[in-house]
């Protein structure tokens, strides 16, 4: 409950920060506003019941779905459910790495610097962070550390001990399927998902515990074409197989504030399967933070101090 409780209080605002980046860029059909649909196949699955309770108790919009109501919303899936949720308010983005794009040169036009660089240290020169790379150094008034599942290599450099790991998913695109889903739909019960995106359906999912070193499991891919087939029926040679890494902590929350020995250091990482849905709430928090702006939000639950 306290995992749910505070992941749906950034939750419950991701979208409105959404919409003030979307102000600014045009968004020309990169972002569908038609919800999201989970189904299962399972009649007595009793942890959908508990889901569905948590959800309830939080306050969060859902509908439960029958049979009719799955195949009015998405008919091409086979009749392989038993039933479903439907969040109506939900969106989804048809191309991310357009909409990151375009938030980018948004960030250059405000003055923003951009530089790709590996960091292997952070040092410190007066209490003023030092980021430091195989040639060069560089000094800031304060530094955050977004690198996602790659953060702990630093935050262990700060004597901080971090349990953050990473929960290691998969896709694979089926090109010019999309027409076959209206929204994106996940298959509950198997742990993937399907979207209708520009790249044509991008199949998604699986969790695996591997690291950031092991290469890519075929098993794993194969395990989504299955699956993607048995919810689609046929589909033609799939493509771009890709694999990510979520950067997850334990207790499923993220890292968020100010580092437990340096001041001017602050943390934004661990946003597990979420991190794009919570990147522009998770920005406003942690730059509130750093300009000592008040909030009514609790924070606390995101510190990195829980785990000393
Ligand atoms: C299969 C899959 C499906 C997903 N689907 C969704 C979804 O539908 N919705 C959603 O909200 N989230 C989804 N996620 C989760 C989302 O991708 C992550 O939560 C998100 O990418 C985390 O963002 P981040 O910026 O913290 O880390 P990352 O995206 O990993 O970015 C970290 C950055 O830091 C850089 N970096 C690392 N180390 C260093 C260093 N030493 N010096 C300099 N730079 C460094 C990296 O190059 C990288 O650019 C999915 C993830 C996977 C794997």
């Amino acid at each position: 409950m306290h995992t749910a409780k505070y992941m749906h209080q950034i939750l419950d605002l991701a979208l409105p920060a959404y919409d003030e980046l979307f102000d600014e860029i045009e968004l020309e059909g990169l972002v569908e506003n038609k919800g999201i649909l989970y189904i299962w196949n399972d009649k007595d699955l009793k942890s959908r019941e508990l889901e569905i309770n948590v959800r309830d108790e939080l306050g969060v919009k859902q509908q439960i779905v029958n049979k009719h109501e799955i195949h009015d919303l998405e008919p091409n899936i086979k009749p392989i459910y038993h039933a479903g949720v439907y969040y109506p308010y939900a969106r989804h983005a048809r191309n991310p790495k357009k909409i990151l794009l375009k938030l980018f040169e948004l960030f250059l036009k405000k003055g923003g610097k951009f530089k790709k660089l590996n960091i292997q240290e952070v040092k410190f020169d007066n209490e003023k962070p030092v980021l430091k790379t195989e040639v060069d150094e560089y000094k800031f008034d304060k530094i955050v550390i977004t690198c996602g599942a790659f953060s702990k290599k630093l935050t262990d450099n700060l004597d901080e001990k971090i349990p953050l790991d990473t929960e290691r998913g998969y896709h694979v695109h089926f090109k010019d399927c999309d027409h076959l889903l209206s929204r994106p739909v996940i298959f509950s019960n198997r742990g993937f998902g399907i979207t209708p995106m520009e790249q044509g359906l991008r199949v998604v999912g699986t969790v695996e515990f591997g690291g950031l070193k092991n290469p890519l499991s075929k098993s794993r891919i194969k395990n989504l074409i299955n699956n993607a087939k048995y919810m689609l029926g046929d589909l033609p040679e799939h493509e771009d197989e890709w694999l990510g890494f979520r950067p997850t902590l334990p207790d499923f929350l993220p890292i968020m504030g100010p580092s437990k020995n340096y001041k001017n250091v602050f943390y934004c990482f661990g946003h597990h399967h979420l991190g794009w849905t919570l990147g522009p709430i998770s920005g406003k928090i942690v730059s509130g933070m750093i300009a000592k702006e008040n909030t009514n939000l609790n924070l606390d639950p995101y510190s990195s101090a829980r785990f000393n």
